[in-house]
């Protein structure tokens, strides 16, 4: 296994849609494998393919709580088939470093997609997992949870990552 480079904004491939995945290999699950060390090594509870380079529709997700196992979802092709309610979680993200801010999200999904052995799943999720699927899933239509805020609160932000930017450069 090996950590991958997160790539941050306002790196191109992080805006353009991901292409479908055409079959689970062993490219795939090796792909899949390593993006979860670089989740859990980062720490983050959700990693899609974009953030590390590659446009393909494959995410991985852990939301279980610290003190518990860890349960690692590795969705290909995830779909998001049925949604209801309304919830507003802080969110960040592995990919705009330093930045957190509140998004409108579904409050609960209904997920289908692939699993590593090429099997066809259905999932339904609330609270921070039913947030981390529509955060990850965006990630493949090349969305990031900043272009879901206001225009005004949008401009705050650009102003703001600059800022942080420019720290880590000095930094480095
Ligand atoms: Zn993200």
């Amino acid at each position: 296994m090996a950590l991958l480079r997160i790539l941050h904004y306002p790196e191109p491939i992080l805006a353009r849609a991901s292409e479908p995945v055409a079959g689970v290999d062993e490219s795939l699950k090796t792909l899949a494998a390593d993006m979860a060390e670089t989740m859990y090594a980062a720490p983050g509870v959700g990693l899609a393919a974009p953030q590390v380079g590659v446009s393909k529709r494959l995410v991985v997700i852990d939301c279980s709580p610290k003190d518990e196992a860890p349960r690692l979802i590795a969705a290909v092709n995830p779909e998001i088939v049925a949604r209801e309610g309304e919830d507003f979680e802080e969110e960040g993200c592995l990919s705009v470093p330093g930045y957190y801010a509140r998004v409108s999200r579904s409050a609960w999904v209904k997920v289908r997609f692939l699993d590593l052995d090429g099997e066809e799943r259905e999932m339904e999720a609330d609270g921070l997992l039913a947030v981390a699927f529509q955060h990850e899933i965006d990630h493949l239509d090349g969305i990031l949870f900043v272009d879901r805020l206001s225009a005004l609160k949008r401009n705050m932000f650009r102003k703001k990552y600059k800022k942080i930017m420019d720290q880590q450069q000095e930094q480095m």
